[in-house]
């Protein structure tokens, strides 16, 4: 299925974009819940972690890579949490797997 995130990779609606290689895309959520707030998505339309197979392992990998060194770069020295929200009780609104990377305040736990 299509998405806005689809719009995003192929440069078809702006994103502040903060890294791109050919698997992978991160960029800062338009609507952050902290002070650094931002997604990491595949490329490829994978709709949610939900379903995953072997054949996503490297992309879904290349993904968390990206999230470490993104938050590294962010300055995220004391933490930070990533979340996928998977489905409709996860509360995931955008059908193309994303994860959020946030940081910069301390987060409460557990989530709602
Ligand atoms: P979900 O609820 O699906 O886990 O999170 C979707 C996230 O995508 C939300 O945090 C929302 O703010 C973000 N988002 C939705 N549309 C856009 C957009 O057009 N641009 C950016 N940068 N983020 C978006």
């Amino acid at each position: 299925m299509s998405s806005v995130f689809s719009k995003i990779i192929s440069k078809e609606i702006p994103a502040d974009i903060l890294y791109e290689d050919d698997l992978c895309l991160a960029f800062r959520d338009i609507n952050p819940q902290a002070p650094v707030h931002f997604l990491v998505i595949p490329k490829n339309v994978i709709e949610s972690m939900a379903g995953l197979t072997a054949e996503d392992e490297e992309v879904v990998g290349r993904c968390l890579i990206v999230a470490s060194r993104v938050a590294a770069e962010q300055g995220l020295v004391n933490g930070y949490r990533l979340i996928a929200n998977t489905l409709e009780d996860g509360g995931q609104e955008v059908p193309h797997l994303h994860f959020h990377v946030l940081g910069g305040r301390k987060l409460r736990w557990p989530p709602g």
